[in-house]
């Protein structure tokens, strides 16, 4: 039986199936008598129920994690490599299951699902390679007769608490490197596509992980509120919006707790007039409307430095006119560029905003609001968007906007473009698109903001490298995956250690250790 069966089981009560928690290895259906509707964002319809966790199975979710974590934490490196490279496989051929759920509860087009899917397992295939990254180091004869040495240990049952737009990728994450070094985790995925974490939890069950490693427990501020003050979870990673991430931030660190927090974003691409235009247009499009906008790289901003931005828009608007809006499981086969937004509430949002830079005195140069899409009109779409002249006071242009809309500011030079970069509150991502290596070169250097791309729009870094903004677009110090993965879910030791004999022994002496 596949997740897709098991996942979302019918309840005797009602017709619409209920998505339930995984604790202890299983399926586990909810008596919390607390639900969330899961749609399916292009048709519009209620597709599912999740649950939305109680106190009693918060309590049980962690503590099905804490005997879990005294079984894998004595497993050897071997045995847990073996594991994993079993889940690396059960992931690689079977990702397809995976891509229909994620489209099927978010919305995204087909191959954009396999996207965030091969970026996840990407991270993957970075922990198989453990052992050599959690492995401490040796000073032999530190001082006479005394070694010293390190060692990276687990921090026991640890949280991940995930945003709606990345149901598989931004999980994995954290969880691979967090159960490659011994400790056990408790998902806490978003309430609006709960499924793709239970399918994941059943390929580790697959892959021979023991019960309890991995937990998925679904729900709301209850459920989040009793992974950040439960004194078992030891660490907190947390994605999403950056009023909450800063929640999490100061909620788990009063709680003693590890924490990175991951917030939103407001990226801005800076075209310099020597650039390729054709080449911008392309890339802006792409990273502007790719998953209709829902990305925390997305670019939402083009800072055009004049003379270009007329030739620019009119580009883009003819590339915007090219694009295919529809249900991203494709129909007859045939898959569009975009797909609907997540739910009718944030398509108002959305709408609301382009309302916001309207009023504020912005062109709307391309018109989203309104669409409706034949044999999907209750989906919840809305067409890519273009605004020009934008103006910098605008709260379109202060404020995430997280749907396909795309902002263009004009200005006068480059400094002027790097001076609203650095004066906004987020710093995730931004890019500068130029044939100048010099100005690349200063724009890495002067630029505010966490991961940049040159003539790169959506400069998300490879899983070897870490992940993580500046500013609002991160709380916390530490990044998501890479080196800064393994060193935040380790605990370091180290070790002093002398074998008494008589000739080292040293006799009575109260003075600070020296060497
Ligand atoms: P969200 O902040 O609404 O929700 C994220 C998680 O927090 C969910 O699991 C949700 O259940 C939980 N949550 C929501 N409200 C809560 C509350 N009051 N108390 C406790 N927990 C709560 O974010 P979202 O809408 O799911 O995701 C979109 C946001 O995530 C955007 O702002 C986007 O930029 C951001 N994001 C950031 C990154 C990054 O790497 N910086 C990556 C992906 C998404």
């Amino acid at each position: 039986m596949s997740i897709t069966e098991t996942a979302a089981s019918p309840a005797s009560t009602s017709e619409v199936p209920q998505i339930g928690h995984w604790i202890d290895g299983a399926l586990r259906a909810s008596t919390s008598g607390r639900t969330a509707p899961v749609h399916n964002p292009a048709t519009g319809a209620v597709q599912a129920e999740v649950a939305l966790a109680d106190q009693a199975e918060i309590d049980a979710a962690i503590a099905s994690a804490e005997r879990g974590y005294r079984v894998w934490k004595d497993y050897s490196i071997a045995k847990r490599q073996t594991v994993l490279f079993a889940f690396r496989e059960l992931l690689n051929s079977r990702k397809g299951e995976l891509a229909a759920i994620i489209t099927r509860e978010h919305g995204k087009v087909l191959s954009d699902a396999m996207g965030e899917i091969l970026r996840g397992q990407e991270v993957v295939e970075l922990a198989t390679g453990f052992p050599h990254l959690i492995k401490g180091a040796f000073s032999e004869n530190a001082s006479s007769g005394i070694d010293v040495y390190s060692l990276k240990q687990p921090l026991g049952v640890v949280g991940v608490i995930s945003p709606f737009n990345f149901p598989a990728m931004v999980p994995m994450w954290f969880f691979p490197i967090a159960i490659a070094a011994g400790n056990a985790v408790v998902l806490k995925p978003s309430e609006k596509d709960p499924s793709a974490a239970l399918w994941l939890a059943e390929l580790w069950k697959e892959a021979g992980l023991p019960d309890g490693v991995f937990t998925v427990l679904q729900g709301d501020k209850l459920a989040v509120d009793g992974l950040l003050t439960s004194p078992v979870v030891q660490s907190i990673s947390f994605v999403g919006s950056t009023p909450i991430a800063q929640y999490i931030y100061e909620t788990a660190s009063k709680h003693g707790k590890r924490v990175q927090a991951l917030g939103g974003a407001k990226n801005h691409m800076l075209v310099l007039p020597d650039a390729d235009l054709d080449l911008v247009a392309d890339q802006a499009v792409n990273a502007g409307y790719g998953a209709a906008g829902e990305r925390c790289m997305a670019i939402s901003v083009v800072l055009a430095v004049e003379p270009v931005a007329d030739e620019l828009i009119e580009k883009i608007t003819e590339r915007i006119g090219r694009l295919k809006i529809g249900n991203g499981a494709g129909v007859d086969g045939v898959e569009p560029d975009m797909g609907p937004l997540i739910t009718d509430v944030h398509r108002d949002k959305v709408a609301s905003y382009v309302d916001i830079a309207e009023a504020d005195g912005a062109t709307v140069v391309v018109d989203g609001r309104g669409l409706t899409i034949d044999g999907h009109e209750d989906g919840f779409f809305f067409g890519p968007t273009l605004l020009d002249q934008v103006p910098t006071t605008s709260r379109a242009y202060t404020e995430e906007i997280f749907g396909p809309v795309l902002s263009v500011v004009r200005v006068e030079s480059y400094d002027e473009g790097l001076d609203l970069i650095n004066s906004g509150q987020f710093g995730n991502g931004t890019a500068i698109f130029t044939n100048d290596g010099g100005a690349a070169r200063r724009f890495q250097n002067e630029v505010q903001v966490g991961m940049i791309g040159i003539n790169v729009p959506i400069p998300v870094p490879v899983a070897y490298h870490s992940f993580g903004g500046w500013k609002q677009s991160l709380f916390g110090d530490s990044k998501a995956y890479g080196v800064h993965g393994f060193d935040f879910f380790t605990r370091e030791k180290a070790i002093t250690s002398r074998w008494l004999d008589p000739a080292t022994h040293g006799g009575l002496n109260l003075g600070f250790p020296q060497n």
